[in-house]
């Protein structure tokens, strides 16, 4: 039995992974690894933001937290009980406590049906009388703004933020402690889009609800959460106070997601691009740090004398050579190739940033030589070349979470005390020469 002190919600080590399989005998081939041990607890009434760019796992965390998918690792203890071995009045009981608002209200309400009925559809379906439910109806669309009226009327007659408010409401009636908000705000314009916040922020104090605001949108989940935990494919790497992680992030992926907040104060530009832009498939993550492909704070696994401003820019040439995201101009276009047509190596060292010659004797030698493969449009020998002048740690090595300053953790070779890499406040590297 759980007491009041304990969290409402402990997800711990979550898996969900989905076979690929192939051929008619569907034989198993890999693996979609959407949810990766991903674990962390929601307080009673507290509001957590799970961020991350689309294909990072959010969805499926909250879904699987829901019990609307099967984990395939991992468990989700709600108020002390495993979802997993919930049956019978444990499950009904569960259901009715844990509601989930989507993105688009048009999903969750029935066209054919007046907002009364929809509102009323989940106490009809624990068994509540039409007295009693008419009154629960009225009350809740009263507490989200709307008028006693409209449950007579049906959701074409409502804009899209009416509609959110119905969604909310069809989610309060039946008093949850839990409430999974999906993307809630992000098909509204700004304007309703703050209405909206500031509702649910007044439902989850009135009605000391839990919320998990699922969201790509920092600024939102800055404003509206107590905490934060970020994803990047399929695993959490930071987490802590909403507005410690996202005011001054310690994981370079929320440096990154941070960059992308338009802001007018300086400073922020420090927080870094990630060298490229691609996303990998959950199907196949990176090796070691997931992110290490894309971080500019990648860490070198050999010791190279360049400034790390250098040192990122041959990652970047080496990672964006892999996810054939070069400049045009850096492009050669193979054998047959016309003299108009052709590249030379001079252009992909001027597209990549790399014009002038390395102080480091290797390095130069590598850029030279991939520079020269790909002029010849021969894009794998200048990534094997790449791959093999510019190792990083970070390809190698798995980080752990470790515990940020400011309470939290994250989960970066960089802020791991047995790593002799220090954290970076501009993304870059700690070798300044
Ligand atoms: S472990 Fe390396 S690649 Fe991963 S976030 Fe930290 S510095 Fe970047």
């Amino acid at each position: 039995m759980s007491r009041q002190s304990d969290p409402l919600c402990v997800v711990r080590d979550l898996e969900k992974h989905y076979p690929i399989t192939r051929g008619w005998l569907r034989r198993e081939v890999g693996r979609v690894r959407a949810v990766d041990g991903v674990s962390f607890a929601l307080e009673r009434g507290e509001a957590l933001g799970l961020v991350g760019e689309s294909g990072s796992g959010k969805t499926t965390v909250a879904h699987t937290l829901l019990g609307l998918e099967t984990p395939t690792g991992g468990t989700v203890e709600f108020d002390g009980d495993l979802v997993s071995e919930l049956s019978g009045d444990a499950e009904r009981s569960f259901r009715r406590r844990t509601q989930l608002v989507v993105q688009d209200p048009d999903d969750a309400l029935d066209p054919r049906m007046r907002v009364g009925e929809s509102v009323a559809e989940p106490l009809r379906v624990h068994g509540i009388n039409r007295v009693r439910r008419e009154a629960i109806v009225a009350d809740v669309l009263e507490r989200v703004g709307l008028g006693e009226d409209d449950a007579d009327r049906y959701p074409h007659e409502f804009s899209g933020g009416e509609k959110q408010r119905i969604s909310i409401a069809r989610a309060l009636v039946t008093n949850p402690d839990l409430i999974v908000a999906d993307e809630p705000t992000s098909a509204l314009d700004a304007r309703v889009r703050s209405d909206i916040l500031a509702l649910l922020d007044r439902i989850r104090r009135e009605f000391d609800v839990a919320i998990l605001f699922v969201s790509h949108d920092l600024g939102v989940v800055e404003r509206f959460c107590d905490r934060v935990a970020v994803m990047y494919l399929g695993e959490l790497v930071e987490r802590g106070r909403a507005r410690d992680v996202l005011s001054d992030p310690d994981h370079p992926y929320t440096r990154v997601l941070r960059s992308s907040i338009p802001s007018l104060d300086p400073t922020d530009r420090r927080l870094g691009r990630p060298l490229t832009d691609t996303v990998p498939e959950p199907s196949d993550p990176p090796s070691g740090c997931r992110f290490h492909p894309r971080c500019p704070a990648v860490i070198p696994a050999v010791d190279l004398d360049l400034s790390h401003e250098t040192w990122r820019d041959v990652a970047a040439f080496r990672f964006a050579v892999r996810a054939d995201e070069l400049p045009p101009e850096a492009v050669g276009d193979g054998p047959g190739t016309t003299d108009a047509d052709a590249v030379a190596p001079t252009d992909v060292r001027r597209a990549v940033g790399l014009e002038g010659e390395l102080a480091d004797p290797d390095a130069e030698r590598a850029v030279v030589e991939a520079a020269a493969s790909l002029a010849a449009g021969d894009a794998e020998a200048a990534a094997a070349t790449l791959d093999e002048a510019f190792p990083t740690r970070c390809e190698r090595e798995s980080p752990t979470a470790v515990e940020r300053e400011t309470g939290g953790t994250v989960a970066c070779l960089r802020h791991d005390p047995t790593t002799e890499a220090p954290p970076v406040a501009d993304g870059g590297t700690d070798r300044e020469r």
